[in-house]
């Protein structure tokens, strides 16, 4: 009974930005609770061997289409082909995302059109014809990913912290307008991981130490930690739970 709560066979996920870092991870989880899962990148080569390494150690199908999230006329030309190549997605994480460093009166107003447009606007642009599609037939989970700074403000990162809160309220703004149709939207909100996009600060030793005293936890998450939250999103197990954002951060957005 609790396993088939669970059990994503038969589904068909897609997870942007699933070549590497959080998405791959997410991508494997998926694949692992049984959903075949459509690999997005932007190199064709990187994404292909993602997606064949995920099928070999899962034994799911997957699938792999490769586009920029930013424009929003490739977007809906790359997944409207998709839909028609695949069929609806019953799964969408708009995982896709980058940051950019610099403080507040030096940050260059083209890197603030970018961070907004790869972190906000394409959730929109992705979900809209996926959720239009769900809608046609009455099911669909999408999971958001914000991040532990659409709670906490940090020094150098503010459009990061802009674009990710927007994310948590276009979670809820969605939620509230797709409910009808029997899709449920939320936000996984992970606190620190590894990853390419913060390659810099996992490896000085000062802000690995300020990171664990800051959290709870006293470490880094695990990319595999944030797996559960997205399959318990992604299953029948959520099936009355919308608009929520759920931090996955080793306690660090529960205290000052
Ligand atoms: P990575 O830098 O490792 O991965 C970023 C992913 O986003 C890549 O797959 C990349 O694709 C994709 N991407 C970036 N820009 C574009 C674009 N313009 N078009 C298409 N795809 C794009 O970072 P993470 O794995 O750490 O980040 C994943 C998500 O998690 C992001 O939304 C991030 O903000 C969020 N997050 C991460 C945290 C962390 O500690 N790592 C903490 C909180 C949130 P490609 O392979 O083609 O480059």
């Amino acid at each position: 009974m609790t396993t088939s709560l669970f059990d994503l066979t038969g589904r068909l996920a897609f997870v942007t930005g699933s070549a590497r870092g959080i998405g791959n991870a997410l991508a494997l989880g998926l694949a692992q609770a049984g959903a075949d899962v459509v690999v997005h990148g932007r190199d064709q080569a990187v994404t292909a061997e993602a997606a064949a390494r995920i099928a070999e150690e899962t034994g799911v199908k997957t699938h792999t289409v490769c586009f920029d999230v930013t424009d929003a006329g490739v977007v809906r030309e790359q997944v409207g082909a998709l839909i028609e190549r695949l069929g609806v997605p019953d799964i969408l994480v708009n995982n896709a995302g980058m940051q950019h460093r610099a403080p507040f009166n030096e940050f260059p107003a083209e890197k603030w059109d970018q961070v907004l447009a790869t972190n906000l606007s394409s959730v929109f642009y992705v979900s809209q014809p996926v959720t239009t599609a769900m809608a046609e037939r009455g099911s669909g989970k999408v999971i958001n990913i914000g991040s532990a700074m659409s709670a906490l403000a940090r020094q150098t990162i503010a459009p990061y912290t802009a674009s990710k809160g927007g994310v948590v309220m276009l979670t809820k703004g969605m939620a509230a307008d797709l409910a009808r149709f029997d899709i449920q939207v939320n936000a996984i909100s992970p606190g620190y991981f590894a990853s390419e996009m913060n390659r810099d600060l996992w490896s000085d030793p000062e802000f690995d130490g300020w990171l664990k005293n800051r959290t709870p936890a006293n470490r880094w998450g695990k990319l595999s930690e944030l797996v559960g939250a997205a399959v318990f999103l992604s299953s029948a197990a959520s099936s009355f739970v919308s608009g929520q954002n759920i931090h996955v951060d080793g306690g660090l957005t529960s205290v000052v």
